[in-house]
């Protein structure tokens, strides 16, 4: 029973600094992202190929999360964007605390778009509210189509869908439309891009509905 008193007393102090990042967010005009996936979905070339794409056209920050290495921010960092890395040290999800610590080094007032990517972990990040408008899953067709289906919390909160690296669907067991409707069948809601970061397929529309969060 403590366990549980504790860890309900933990979610309540992480709702309370999302809430503080929400309103700090709000009030400079940025849209926030939470961006989820399993290790591997490709998060990371998801950002780079939209950011290659999209340049000048929308301001936009990175906070890269990850358990250990800044390998990932100095991959955004290439395209000239403000990207802060929080390195959780073996905590497989971000916490709102984090996220507060690094929005102190972003100038949210000269963006419009913040992207959280989060730890890979399609588990844990769903608990956790990091004080974004909105969530962003990712999953990659190597992972096969019943994901939504083992693992519903993390498609049920979440706004949008990247169905990502859909140029492997010839070489792998994963049916496009049965990973679909799974995803819809969680949360019907769901807006699904289909794309590949790798040759580009599909980025457009990804890029229109960035564009459009930004408020451009
Ligand atoms: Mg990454
Ligand atoms: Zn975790």
């Amino acid at each position: 029973m403590s366990v549980i008193t504790i860890e309900r007393r933990v979610l309540e102090k992480n709702d309370e600094l999302a809430q503080l990042n929400r309103r700090n967010l709000g009030l400079a005009g940025v849209h926030c992202l939470n961006l989820l996936s399993s290790p591997g979905a490709g998060k990371t070339a998801l950002l780079e190929a939209s950011l290659s794409r999209l340049g000048d056209s929308l301001r936009l920050a990175v906070i890269e999360g990850d358990v250990q290495t800044d390998l990932d921010a100095q991959r955004v960092a290439r395209y000239g964007v403000p990207v802060v890395q929080l390195v959780t040290n073996g905590a497989c999800h971000l916490e709102a605390r984090l996220v507060g610590d690094a929005l102190r080094e972003i100038d949210l007032r000269s963006i419009d778009l913040l992207v959280i990517e989060n730890v890979g972990n399609l588990v844990c990040p769903a608990g956790f509210d990091l004080g974004e408008n909105e969530k962003v899953v990712v999953a990659s067709v190597t992972e096969g189509d019943d994901k939504p289906l083992k693992y519903p919390a993390m498609f049920r909160n979440a706004s949008a869908l990247v169905i990502n690296k859909i140029d492997l669907l010839p070489y792998v067991p994963c049916d496009l439309g049965t990973l679909r409707a799974n995803a819809l069948a969680v949360n019907p809601g769901l807006e699904v891009f289909e794309l590949s970061s790798l040759t580009g397929v599909g980025l457009d529309a990804w890029c229109a509905w960035l564009l459009r969060h930004g408020g451009k």
